[in-house]
């Protein structure tokens, strides 16, 4: 297994996942635009109890296009979105992959919320796009 750890811009949070990413996904809603920029966020989607973190992070707390309770945390020293989730899928954490320590491993799964994107937005045509959220994720435990 490719060792996945990363963290914020100026290093003081860290974290460290001992799982494989559940998926990948790019996603253009509109809030992640804000925090991307103007493009999209690139994700990973891990078991919650697969992440841990050292230093603070701070949350943003709202909620999404999708009617999730979302919480996004960021480093309150250099203002880097490190982490998110929502208080639906507690079982579940995103890692932003632009904190990750070596984003050149990562393979993308999807598009998501693609009805936000602007009409400049580059999306991989080989790759699924869902013009909304898509289908929740099955739990591992579940037997995926
Ligand atoms: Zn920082
Ligand atoms: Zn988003």
């Amino acid at each position: 297994m490719i060792k996945i750890e990363g963290g914020c811009l100026c290093g003081a949070v860290r974290y460290v996942a001992s799982a494989e990413p559940i998926v990948s996904r790019v996603c253009w809603c509109r809030v992640c635009q804000y925090l991307a920029s103007g493009n999209a966020t690139v994700n990973l989607v891990f078991p919650a109890e697969a992440i841990t973190i050292t230093g603070e992070l701070r949350d943003y707390p709202s909620i999404a296009d999708s009617g999730r309770h979302m919480h996004r945390r960021f480093c309150p020293n250099c203002g880097v979105h490190v982490l998110s989730g929502s208080e639906e899928r507690s079982d579940l954490v995103v890692v932003r992959v632009g904190t990750l320590d070596t984003p050149e491993n990562v393979a993308l799964d999807s598009h998501i919320w693609t009805s936000s994107a602007p009409h400049w937005a580059l999306l991989d045509p080989d790759l699924p796009q869902f013009e909304t959220q898509p289908p929740p994720l099955v739990k591992k435990d579940a037997g995926n």
